[in-house]
């Protein structure tokens, strides 16, 4: 594969016949892969049916992303623990949590985490590019996604490599999942397009922990995950397609109903959703 945006994958495909472009995010593959439901509901329907509000765990990683990302832009002299905690204050808000005290004790941890990363796993990055939109084009899709850290570093043979950081406020990731993330595969192929340099490793950084999980792709691991992307992205489109034709949309688009419906932002829309998990509070799922 070489650095140029347009990915020949009908080269790999014999079978390969010419369909309309479809755009595509991670977030919309991923919540397509969660439950296609959510995703009509999401991404398909106009007017969008009502969600509901904010919760507690995204509040906190959205803001850690804001400091992080105010913080990578200052001069590397200014980079301290104390501008990171800092910077994470001037961006804090109160939504999801249960009441001001709880939120108070979450800001409290939080500036803790971003000061350290600032001290450790965070300390000497050399960022070329912050927050960053990036897309890669394919035969069958344009997948596109915001990028939140691209370093770039001495590779193995001393010349400079592009490194894709993604900063996770949830459980701790593994490495598996930096190899298996489609997001990241994308964002290293739109990454060494974009900025005219190799990127193979990608890297889940873990706020809470500071600790790093890391992955180094090939062109054959990254030609696999575009391919699973335009995969989805057609049955995506067919699905819409044949909705829009009149087609049964709980049949195209059904419901997987799980545990974790107790937390999903339209289990209003959703009987199946409802009945198999009681509603979750907005806080509910923040770490103890
Ligand atoms: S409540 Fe569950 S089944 Fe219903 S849309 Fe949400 S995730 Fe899907």
């Amino acid at each position: 594969m070489d650095g140029g945006t347009q990915l020949g994958l009908d080269a790999l495909d014999p079978g390969f016949t010419a369909r309309p472009l479809v755009r595509v995010t991670p977030a919309r593959l991923a919540t397509w892969e969660d439950c296609p439901r959510r995703y009509r509901l999401t991404y398909v329907e106009r007017p969008a049916p009502p969600r509901s509000g904010a919760r507690a765990a995204s509040t906190l990683g959205a803001v850690v992303h804001l400091a992080l990302r105010s913080f990578y832009d200052l001069p590397s002299a200014r980079r301290t623990p104390d501008a990171a905690a800092a910077l994470l204050d001037r961006h804090w808000t109160d939504e999801g949590f249960r009441d001001a005290a709880q939120a108070a004790g979450y800001r409290l941890r939080a500036r803790e985490w971003v000061a350290d990363y600032a001290a450790g796993a965070g300390a000497g990055a050399t960022p070329v590019a912050l927050e960053r939109w990036v897309s890669v084009s394919t035969p069958r899709v344009i997948a596109e996604g915001r990028v939140d850290r691209i370093d770039r570093r001495p590779g193995p043979d001393g010349a400079d490599e592009l490194v894709v950081v993604d900063y996770k406020t949830g459980r701790v990731p593994t490495a598996d999942d930096a190899r298996r993330s489609a997001a990241l595969a994308l964002y290293a192929v739109a990454a060494r397009s974009a900025l005219h340099t190799p990127c193979r490793r990608v890297e889940l950084h873990h706020l809470p922990t500071g600790e790093v999980a890391a992955a180094t792709h090939d062109e054959a691991s990254l030609h696999g995950h575009l391919a699973r992307i335009e995969d989805a992205a057609a049955d995506m489109a067919d699905a819409g397609a044949e909705a829009a034709a009149g087609g049964a949309p709980d049949v195209l688009f059904p419901a997987r109903p799980a545990p974790r419906c107790g937390s999903c932002d339209v289990r209003r829309h959703c009987p199946e959703g409802r009945a198999v998990a009681p509603e979750v509070a907005p806080w509910a799922s923040l770490a103890p």
